[in-house]
């Protein structure tokens, strides 16, 4: 089976042939590759082919494709059962293993994604506080509930309009968009209608749009409104969290947020989702309060397992300072040979995670990300793609190095881009 029969047979049963609409590759163009393996920095397709992949399966594979102490936790765990669906020991080491480095997490409560931790967190804020109305950033991706699928009217003061079918005009309205990085927005939008604020979600660095870096003062300026205006701060750290040595922004920057959403590494590839915060507020779940949350696999002992893993991995000696200079010099690297062929490339980075944009200087918004020169990118993805190095398939997803891609792996991926860096100016021109 090749590459093209693997996706229409996926597509005459599956919706669009994806279970997730990025994998569909809309955002570059042609048929994506099916994929039947992956080990280490490596993804291998149905035609036998193999990528260096710089996917990451989206952010939570930082140690690697089946990463060897993360497969045989989960085989060990797997042989004493699957799922208990009861209380186990294994979701408080990993509660205590997060608070450790997310002290501002006190309680904690495991869902199975990442917008279940977001959905969760929303009516938490929403329950603890009695208010109705929610502050999200333009470019900012929270996960796929209603209240979260909404972008931004036409003036910044404006409320939400549904970015979906399907979402309610009247759930859009309780969601307030504004622009990414824009202090004096939210400012004006906590003059107007601080007495209706519950809570302000934000990337503390914005993954979704590329990887946008708050403007200094910025995060400092949520917590200060957020704080004396009664409403709460909810960092969405589901891509940055762990991965940096300081284990979250939060540690970067020295803010305490309220609440925090995980999820992606903390699951080693595995389902899973995190938030915690406050225990006087995540005190309002149930059972203990009147905010109600479940789910039958929340807790899942293989994706703690997983977790667990991962972040012992992530914690053995050596493994950050590693990961960090791998990444490090990767980001040079790419920036370097963009710049080697005068093809304007700024390189954005926290930790293992990289933004991409085709323009000579860092987007601080959604409007500048869309401002740069997005066109490049298929042409950049595809030509990346035939020589065997799989970038995101969309100019608006982060660029995610593991462990596992060493020095000569990086090497090899700066090779073929110099000469696709090439190919893109000399069509610039
Ligand atoms: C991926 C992501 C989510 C959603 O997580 P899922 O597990 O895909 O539901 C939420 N917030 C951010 C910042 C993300 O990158």
């Amino acid at each position: 089976m090749n590459n093209i029969e693997a996706f229409e047979r996926a597509a005459s049963v599956l919706v669009g042939g994806v279970d997730s609409p990025v994998r569909a590759w809309k955002g570059v163009g042609g048929t994506p590759l099916s994929f039947v393996g992956g080990r280490g920095a490596y993804l291998e397709d149905v035609e036998g082919k193999g990528y260096v992949d710089y996917v990451g399966s989206w952010g939570p594979l930082i140690v690697g494709h089946s990463h060897p102490q993360v497969v045989r936790a989960i085989c060990e765990r797997a042989q004493r059962g699957i799922s208990f669906g009861a209380p186990s020991p294994l979701e408080t080491k990993l509660a205590e293993t997060i608070r450790r480095t997310f002290p501002s997490m006190e309680k904690i409560r495991f869902v199975t994604s990442g917008t279940e931790a977001t959905m969760t967190a929303l009516r938490l804020a929403r329950g603890a506080t009695g208010r109705s109305l929610v502050v999200k950033f333009a470019g900012c991706y929270h996960g796929h509930h209603d209240g979260m699928l909404v972008s931004s009217g036409s003036g910044s003061l404006t409320l939400g309009q549904p970015d979906s079918a399907g979402v309610l005009q009247e759930v859009a309205r309780c969601t307030a968009v504004v622009p990414y990085n824009d202090r004096e927005a939210v400012k004006a939008l906590f003059n107007a209608r601080g007495q209706d604020i519950a809570a302000v979600i934000v990337e503390p660095w914005a993954g979704n749009m590329g990887l946008v870096p708050p403007l200094p003062g910025f995060l400092e300026e949520l917590r200060n409104l957020t704080a004396g205006h009664g409403a709460l701060l909810i960092f969405d750290e589901v891509i940055t969290g762990f991965r940096t040595s300081e284990g979250g922004v939060q540690q970067k920057k020295g803010i305490r947020p309220d609440l925090t959403c995980l999820g992606k590494i903390i699951g080693g590839g595995l389902p899973v989702g995190a938030v915690g915060g406050r225990a006087e507020v995540m005190d309002h779940l149930a059972p203990l309060g009147p905010v109600y949350q479940a789910g039958t696999l929340a807790g899942n002992p293989l994706a703690m397992a997983a977790g667990l893993a991962t972040l012992e991995v992530l914690a053995s000696p050596g493994v950050r300072e590693k990961l960090e200079d791998q990444s490090a010099f990767f980001a040079e690297g790419l920036a370097e040979a963009a710049r080697s062929c005068n093809l304007p490339l700024s390189v954005t980075r926290l930790g293992s995670v990289l933004g991409l944009f085709f323009s000579s200087s860092v987007p601080r918004n959604l409007d500048e990300v869309r401002a740069t020169e997005g066109n490049l990118y298929p042409l950049f993805f595809h030509a990346m793609v035939r020589r065997g190095h799989l970038f995101a398939p969309s100019p608006f997803e982060a660029t995610f190095v593991s462990l596992a891609h060493d020095r000569s792996v990086l090497e090899s991926t700066l090779g073929a881009a110099l000469e696709v860096f090439s190919e893109l100016a000399e069509r610039r021109q």
